[in-house]
């Protein structure tokens, strides 16, 4: 298996996607290089076509477990927002970490999509932010909440104000973001074992999806699309054997 090969940067480089600045092919979310491509677009994609445990997916049918609350401890800070024509993405300094099921992962990058990609029940949100973890092994685990429309999202507003409007841009962090506003205060999730959304779609990570969606204004939804200029989502996958936990 490659995963174990790549380390916690490797994947942290291919999570951001960044055709731009990696030179390799060339994926979107239309036509051509939609989503029903990615796995023949470069041998390395292969697994958006072959895997079988791929996200998103429809969470349903949940399985009653005992799971341990995530313990997060956030202190890191986000130090560049960056417009990298997938998705709208900010990068963390080191030093914010979670545990869950006596494994530690630390936060990397935190982006969002629009609509959401998965669904809960049947149902699509507006948004889906992806908090993306590395532990030291390599291994990832994302936390996944979603956005319905309501209240404006004051972390959001204060993202948005520096979201940077061409593809390839960034720009540093000048009015800090914690990743702790724009989570839910209630932090109860649905977790299963899926990949990453974008390619190489790698397996053998760990989705952990909060019950309690937040609100986002639809300015703020709207802000977003307008930037991205398209949805940003992958469909949902076959769930095939997995189960999901709650
Ligand atoms: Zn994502």
């Amino acid at each position: 298996m490659k995963k174990a090969c790549i380390t916690a940067t490797a994947a942290f480089a291919l999570i951001a996607g960044n055709a731009l600045a990696s030179g390799g092919a060339h994926w979107g979310y239309t036509g051509d290089t939609g989503p029903a491509h990615w796995g023949s677009l470069k041998p390395e994609f292969e697994m958006c076509a072959k895997g079988v445990n791929q996200s998103p997916i429809d969470l349903t049918n949940f399985i009653e477990a005992e799971l341990q609350p995530i313990t997060f401890n956030y202190s890191g800070l986000a130090t560049e927002i960056v417009n990298n024509g997938h998705a709208i993405q900010a990068n963390y300094t080191a030093g914010s970490t979670i545990t869950v099921a006596g494994k530690t992962f630390e936060l990397k990058q935190f982006h969002f999509h629009s609509p959401s990609e998965n669904t809960i029940n049947g149902e699509s949100f507006p948004m889906e932010g992806h908090f993306v973890h590395a532990a030291k092994d390599g291994s990832l685990a994302v936390i996944a909440v979603m956005y319905k429309v309501g209240a404006e999202n004051e972390g959001m507003k204060k993202l948005w104000k520096q979201m940077p409007a061409n593809a390839g841009d960034k720009a540093p962090m000048a009015s800090q973001v914690k990743a702790d506003e724009l989570l839910p205060q209630n932090r109860d999730y649905y977790r299963f074992n899926g990949s990453l959304t974008t390619p190489p779609c790698t397996e053998g990570v760990v989705w952990l999806v909060m019950k309690t969606p937040m609100t986002v204004s639809k300015e703020q939804v709207d802000q977003f699309t307008h930037v991205m200029h398209h949805p940003n989502n992958r469909p949902v996958q076959p769930v095939n054997a997995r189960p999901v936990l709650q």
